[in-house]
């Protein structure tokens, strides 16, 4: 096996609803092949912890489940994609959400990030997931405040009632993950996401992955979609 950890992969795009998984697979990603995982809700939420004028701006509209405007996005996407670690390749999860920002990501790549000798285009992976399914894993998600650690009260529920195995903390539930918010993130992502799906198939470049089935198979399945896409390394 060629060295994961030292070759030129590009960047991977994983496009999914809310809870498809994104967040779980981009570190499956990031842990095998030593790329940063992007996740623009992160860096929003970033944001909004430091207090800074877009956190600001973001704070209600991620409240209430909207998506925050392009024009917003595109800063903080540019500046973290300029940084160092990303040279060999990166992992995006949760951008694009939009038809514009694909269009933008993909201006954006040509003119910057890689070395053109070495360029290698996004790789983009479409995680399928049941709608029913889908609602048990953001109603049901949680996380412990002070390990981080992830769990799911219906389908990996902790030992003991709402509590972190590791430390006892009372797990929390995210803020856009409340009962009402969630048809208002899935419907946003219906509308606006289909489209960013339908821009990479519409030039061939759309993988559509079946994320019904356990972790480690959908893993296996996106290594596979990786390692056919740069085989040799870029
Ligand atoms: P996530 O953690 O990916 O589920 O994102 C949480 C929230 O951050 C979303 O519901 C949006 O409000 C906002 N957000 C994250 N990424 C984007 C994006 N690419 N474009 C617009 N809003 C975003």
């Amino acid at each position: 096996m060629a060295n994961e950890t030292a070759r030129n992969i590009g960047p991977v795009i994983l496009l999914g609803p809310p809870g498809a998984g994104k967040g779980t697979q981009s570190k499956q990603i990031v842990d095998r092949y030593g790329i940063p995982q992007i996740s623009t809700g992160d860096l929003l939420r970033d944001n909004i912890a430091q207090g800074t004028a877009l956190g600001l701006q973001a704070r209600s509209i991620m409240a209430r489940g909207e998506l925050v405007p392009d024009e917003l996005m595109y800063g903080i996407v540019a500046t973290r994609l300029r940084e160092a670690d990303c040279k060999r390749g990166f992992v995006l999860d949760g951008f694009p959400r939009t038809s514009g920002q694909a269009g933008w990501l993909d201006a954006f790549l040509e003119t910057e990030v890689f070395d053109k000798s070495k360029k290698c285009p996004p790789v983009v992976i479409q995680l399928l997931v049941d709608y029913n399914q889908l609602l048990l894993r953001l109603t049901g998600r949680r996380s412990c405040p002070t390990c981080g650690r992830l769990y799911n009260i219906h389908l990996q529920p902790p030992l003991v009632n709402e509590s972190c195995d590791v430390d006892g903390s009372k797990l929390l539930i995210r803020e856009d993950d409340r009962e009402e918010l969630i048809s208002g993130r899935l419907n946003a992502y219906e509308q606006q996401t289909r489209r960013v799906a339908d821009y990479y198939r519409a030039q061939g470049r759309l993988v559509a992955i079946n994320a019904d089935r356990s972790v480690g198979e959908v893993t296996a399945h996106i290594f596979s979609v990786i390692d056919e896409h740069c085989p040799g390394g870029c």
